[in-house]
């Protein structure tokens, strides 16, 4: 299949990096190059920021209906170029074609969603203290943003800020993943297609600390957005607070999911045999420490590894997969290191546990049981397929665990006690939580978390507002 390599999208214009460099591009199912991706430097940034305030003096002043009318054709020219860039998804990210497909059409949505939330960003009027007076509240584009978006969903995580960005009348420049770089510049050129002008939308890449660091102070910048890890995103908010950034922060996880003793156990066991493995794990919300009630936990266990044997690792590209591998070597090291410290800490390893031959990043779909706080793995995130089983004997204690790690982003609960569910929702200290089915991540409700899992939603009627600034204006008749 063929792979082009990508540039700079500066001004409208697709463009090598001044200095010449690349950075490669592999496809981690083979670990075998497959392409390059230019590496930006301040001279290129330079021109993005230049490029990024002459797109949002224009794009400001083009009205909501004409934003949204573009926006609803970038979703159109996606869903019918969905086939190709779901190939080059899977050609640099690894996932199953049909993961990736999913996920490009699902940009399509986002896409639909925020031009309807473009038309409804209302304002306020204010009853005065003199009829003569009127008070109103006006929503504006906050100004020229700066993104950093990850590779485990480099369209989904990037049309989200696009979007939304676009939606509020913002400019932008993303600064993509270098992991998996041509499947953002697909959408970008989805957006140049539909008719964004030259300068709204730009796209980079490059060494991610030395652009964050050189973007978020610029004084052209007005807000700034990322998604990764809780240590990054932390860095980042810190010097976006010292330069009076706004921020959006969507971070890491370590999603508990609460099974209870009156939960359809053999439903949830098929659910998360598949759900957990999306992605590879490598998802912010990947469910991870399965809390069991101990009356249903070894019928759980022994399905979920019947489960978790049962999925087939391989080539996205193989219609039989089902997962894919990991993005590189440095997260096959990390899962492994992690697994290694839980079982000489005394966990057992139930099924998986290893790298799958030397050639790409698969890892084995992996079951921990026996776990202990003190291991790495219960309290950093695994980001990889590895689901850690614990057994709880009152709800109180599974409560305690759930919300035991600084992060809350997404939380599962299964149980057929409408009072358990009431009392689950309102005491697991998530952003989000899905009871009895999954139902996170969807362009019309909120996708953000609490606590060390940053703040801002990234989804809903909640997630144009980050990207508006009020202003009131108060006048009466001269
Ligand atoms: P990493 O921390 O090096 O990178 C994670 C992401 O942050 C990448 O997209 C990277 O380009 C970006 N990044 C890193 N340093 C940056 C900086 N100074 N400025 C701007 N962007 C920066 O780790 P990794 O090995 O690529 O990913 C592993 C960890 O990252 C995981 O454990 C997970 O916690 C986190 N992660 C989270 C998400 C998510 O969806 N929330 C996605 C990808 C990675």
């Amino acid at each position: 299949m063929q792979y082009e390599d990508t540039g700079l999208y500066i001004g409208g214009e697709w463009r090598p990096a001044i200095s010449g460099a690349f950075i490669p591009v592999e496809n981690p199912a083979t670990g075998q190059q497959i392409g390059q991706v230019a590496k930006a430097s301040t001279d290129d940034l330079d021109l993005a920021l230049t490029a990024v305030q002459a797109g949002f003096d224009l794009w400001r002043r083009t009205a909501a209906f004409e934003r949204a009318s573009i926006l609803r054709r970038a979703a159109t020219l996606i869903r019918e170029r969905a086939d190709r860039i779901a190939e080059i998804l899977t050609l640099e990210q690894g996932k199953p074609l049909t993961e990736a497909r999913t996920e490009t059409l699902l940009a399509g949505d986002v896409l639909d969603w925020f031009a309807g939330e473009a038309q409804r960003t209302y304002g306020q009027l204010i009853p005065a203290r003199s009829p003569s007076v009127t008070q109103a509240v006006h929503k504006l584009p906050v100004g020229p943003v700066a993104a950093f978006t990850p590779w485990n969903f480099p369209i989904n995580q990037t049309i989200r800020k696009l979007a939304a960005a676009l939606a509020a009348g913002c400019a932008i420049i993303v600064k993509g993943p270098e992991e998996t770089p041509a499947s953002p510049a697909a959408l970008v050129q989805a957006l140049a297609d539909a008719g964004v002008p030259a300068g709204v939308v730009n796209l980079v890449y490059g060494v991610p600390a030395e652009i964050s660091s050189y973007l978020i102070p610029h004084p052209v910048i007005r807000k700034a957005s990322f998604t990764g890890s809780v240590a990054v995103g932390k860095q980042l908010a810190e010097l976006a607070g010292r330069h009076m950034k706004r921020t959006t922060m969507e971070l890491g996880g370590h999603a508990p999911v609460i099974i209870c003793d009156d939960a359809d156990v053999q439903a949830v066991v098929a659910l998360f045999s598949a759900f957990k493995f999306r992605a590879a794990g490598q998802t912010c919300i990947s469910p991870t420490r399965f809390l069991v009630h101990r009356k249903v936990h070894d019928e759980f266990v022994e399905g979920f590894i019947a489960g978790a044997r049962n999925v087939k690792v391989g080539d996205g590209f193989d219609p039989a997969t089902r997962m894919g591998p990991l993005i590189n070597l440095k997260r096959v090291q990390a899962v492994q290191g992690m697994v290694d410290d839980a079982v000489a800490k005394g966990a057992k390893l139930e099924t998986g546990g290893r790298r799958i031959g030397d050639t790409g990043y698969f890892y084995e779909p992996t079951i921990l049981t026996g776990l202990d706080p003190a291991m790495r793995i219960m309290n950093e995130e695994p980001f990889g397929p590895v689901a850690l089983v614990s057994p709880f004997d009152e709800l109180d204690a599974a409560i305690t665990e759930a919300n035991r790690l600084p992060v809350g982003l997404g939380a599962f609960a299964f149980t057929s006690s409408a009072r358990t569910a009431h009392r689950l929702a309102n005491e697991i200290e998530s952003g989000m939580i899905t009871i009895n089915h999954i139902g996170m991540g969807l362009p019309e409700v909120p996708f953000g978390g609490i606590k060390d899992s940053g703040y801002g939603s990234e989804g809903g009627s909640d997630a144009i507002e980050p990207y508006l600034v009020s202003r009131f204006v108060t006048s009466q008749p001269g």
